[in-house]
């Protein structure tokens, strides 16, 4: 099976090429200077491990390795750098290289998290104005201070003038422009940041806890993989009562018994979204649900096994959209727990409520893109679908070995309309 072999020779060249190839040539800038953003966290735009989105009035700015901004008027993006004849690869000169893990907030100036030169230490707030230039440190943050090494994935969000991050598996929240050392720790498990070293080279924490922050008006939560008392280990969500940082445990992930079996069946949801007291979540292999978070009551909203019976999902206030991707390994084949998700051509859109809504075909851009294998969702507005595709392209094509390059694609699909567009090469 070619698909096979360009699977795994697309896994070879993930792993030896992070070539940041420049691609954009579209050096007249127009980013509106007077932009407004929010003080609340985006709820929409926190739903995906690619890159990170920021919204202000007037657009949206994307990190994935450079920054983007896609404007909401003419709903088309550009590479954040106005040097003339950049190829947007050097970072001495290329403006739009700020190297950000995270975007936090802001309108006219934005503010990021990111590291200095490609070092993992210090883990810093940096500001720049938003066309990139005049960037500054704003603060460090107080990070790795418990253990040798990195723990608990890393990841941080902005809410109402604190900037909230985990660190070896401490929840922490500090003042966006704070000093270092008034970081509050909001929660800490008993095992938090507890390491193992191998031969003095491989430092982790193989009980490192899984976490997603959320926020919502007075009320931070976080989804939490914790061990059980019965020693497994499952997604629990906690909510912090931001007005006393009294935290608590509200609700855990379902067991098969209440809602059926699904891809991960007992240890965590495919994907969530909490808004007004209510989580709303999609079961891959299941069906998309909901539960109030006040009882615990679940609801089937959708038997999505109509439109897929695999698939990775994003939601918004209004909708949800679930991509028909299937688990597979490295060869393309169907494999529960394979760590890729390939063989996705078309999008089915849902309302909040479960109403199925209407389905985008993917196809025309797939055969478009010639060689499009993976396809990530990242992002659902009012009026648009954003989502990334990854092709590979190998120097002979009839007995590929190994891929010679990869094009990462920025696309959205017209909610309205169902056009499905290519807004930028991002390499
Ligand atoms: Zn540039």
């Amino acid at each position: 099976m070619k698909t096979t072999k360009k699977l795994l020779a697309a896994l070879l060249a993930a792993l030896l090429t992070l070539s940041p190839a420049g691609c954009g040539k579209d050096n007249a800038l127009n980013i509106p200077a007077n932009q407004t953003g929010s003080e609340d966290f985006q709820k929409n735009l926190h739903q995906s491990d690619k890159g990170s989105f920021l919204e202000t009035d007037t657009g949206y700015y994307f990190t994935y390795g450079n920054l983007y901004f896609i404007a909401k008027d003419t709903k088309t993006a550009t590479i954040v750098c106005a040097k003339p004849d950049c190829d947007h690869t050097d970072d001495s000169i290329c403006n739009a290289r700020i190297h950000a893990d995270y975007l936090l907030t802001g309108g006219e100036t934005l503010y990021y998290v990111g590291y200095v030169n490609g070092s993992t230490q210090p883990k810093l707030v940096h500001s720049m104005k938003n066309d990139a230039t005049d960037r500054q440190t704003v603060q460090e943050l107080k990070y790795n201070e418990t253990s040798t090494s990195r723990s608990s994935k890393d990841t941080a969000i902005y809410h109402r003038g604190y900037i909230y991050y985990i660190s070896d598996d401490i929840l922490y929240r500090v003042k966006l422009g704070g000093e270092k050392d008034s970081a509050e720790i909001i929660w800490s498990p008993e095992n938090a940041g507890t390491t193992q070293s191998y031969g003095g080279m491989v430092q982790f924490n193989p009980n490192a806890i899984r976490y997603t922050l959320w926020a919502e008006g007075d009320t931070l939560y976080f989804m939490a993989n914790i061990q059980s008392n019965d020693g497994t280990y499952k997604d629990v969500l906690f909510q912090c009562d931001l007005s006393d940082l009294s935290v608590k445990q509200i609700w855990a992930t379902p067991g098969a018994d209440e809602v059926g079996e699904w891809e991960t069946t007992g240890v965590s949801v495919s994907q969530w979204y909490v808004t007004n007291g209510t989580i709303y979540f999609y079961l891959s292999g299941g069906d998309m649900w909901r539960a109030e978070l006040a009882t615990g009551e679940l609801t089937k909203l959708a038997d999505t096994h109509e439109q897929t019976k695999y698939g990775s999902a994003i939601f918004s206030d209004e909708y949800m959209a679930l991509l028909n991707d299937m688990p597979t390994d490295s060869y393309g084949n169907f494999a529960l727990g394979g760590i890729f998700r390939t063989n996705a051509d078309t999008i089915y859109l849902y309302g909040l409520d479960g109403s199925f809504i209407k389905e985008i075909s993917l196809k025309k851009l797939l055969a478009d893109l010639s060689g499009g294998l993976e396809i990530d969702l990242l992002m659902c507005d009012s009026t648009d679908i954003y989502f990334l595709t990854t092709g590979y392209t190998y120097d002979d094509p009839n007995s590929p070995t190994h891929a010679t390059g990869r094009a990462i694609t920025l696309c959205r699909a017209n909610i309205e309309t169902g056009e499905v567009l290519k807004l930028y090469k991002l390499q």
